[in-house]
């Protein structure tokens, strides 16, 4: 298939491309914008922002719509937390955004050092928000507790496609554990936004989006992201569809009716595309009283 005129990119800049690369490069730091292919990484390293990758860059599970490398991953490295801060901080970011890799071999998920990386920022930087896009844990709700009693704004799990379609492109995942997740953040995060999202376009019906949009409102889920799925490469699975932009606008509009408090949606929207903005929108309009 063809990818449509709406899938075209502008080419990065390649001397902001390079400069950012440089500063993750120093920093021995990681971000899902390059392991992950991300397709706004042009527009998102220019205007000096991205998502930092902690826990390494190799992925203990293998979901077969996912670019980032699979195996057994290294050491985790107890100078990471202070590096994604300071790097934060030389970046002038308003609003953290930090995800990682699966860690199914570690006790805790890696949850200790999601802890740590909110903590770190915190310290560094007081006035910046942060955001965490995190793993499962397996269900392990201790791990859940460890992220949310470091006080991030936004925990973010994405339940990435519809249940039917789990076993055939997130094999080692569960909807329900995921939905699960995120009741707990809703129980037991005071304060803290959810957020969560998937992908269109790997042969789910409409019908099945409207439910899954259905079942996170039904968890309390807060804000919403929906873009259209690219395969990584010939041996990730394939594209089912391309779904045209108007159809985007529509369920952004069923979002807000269902009571999301924010929905993101669009064929290039990504779980952490303008994460910034909507954080900032979110809290405009707490100060209007219009939640
Ligand atoms: S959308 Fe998110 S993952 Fe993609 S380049 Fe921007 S910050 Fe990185």
């Amino acid at each position: 298939m063809n990818k449509p005129d709406w899938l075209t990119l502008q080419a990065p800049d390649a001397k902001a491309l390079d400069g950012m690369k440089r500063l993750l490069d120093a920093s021995r730091l990681h971000t899902v914008c390059e392991d992950a292919d991300c397709p706004n990484i042009g527009e998102c390293f220019a205007g000096k922002t991205c998502t930092f990758m902690i826990l390494g860059n190799v992925c203990t599970r293998n979901c077969r719509f996912c670019a980032i490398v699979h195996g057994r991953p290294s050491a985790v490295d107890s100078g990471e937390p202070q590096a994604v801060a300071s790097a934060a901080r030389h970046l002038g970011l308003r609003h953290v955004v930090v995800t990682s890799v699966t860690r199914d071999d570690l006790a805790d998920g890696g949850a200790g050092h999601f802890a740590a990386t909110i903590r770190a920022v915190h310290d560094e930087m007081p006035e910046a928000t942060v955001e965490v896009l995190i793993p499962d844990f397996l269900g392990n709700i201790d791990s859940l507790h460890q992220v949310i009693d470091a006080e991030p704004d936004v925990i973010n799990h994405n339940v990435e496609t519809v249940p039917r379609i789990y076993p055939s492109i997130r094999p080692q995942a569960l909807y329900s554990r995921s939905l699960a997740l995120l009741h707990g953040i809703r129980e037991f995060g005071s304060g803290i936004l959810s957020k969560s999202g998937f992908m269109l376009g790997l042969g789910e019906t409409n019908g099945e989006v409207i439910e899954v949009m259905e079942d996170l409102r039904a968890v309390h889920c807060d804000i919403l992201t929906l873009g259209q799925y690219l395969s990584p490469s010939p041996v990730h699975h394939p594209v089912v569809e391309y779904i045209h932009p108007d159809t985007f606008k529509t369920l952004e509009k069923i979002g807000y009716d269902m009571g999301f408090i924010e929905v993101n949606a669009g064929p290039l929207v990504r779980s952490s595309y303008h994460a910034d903005r909507i954080f900032s929108r979110i809290g405009a309009n707490n100060e209007k009283g219009c939640q």
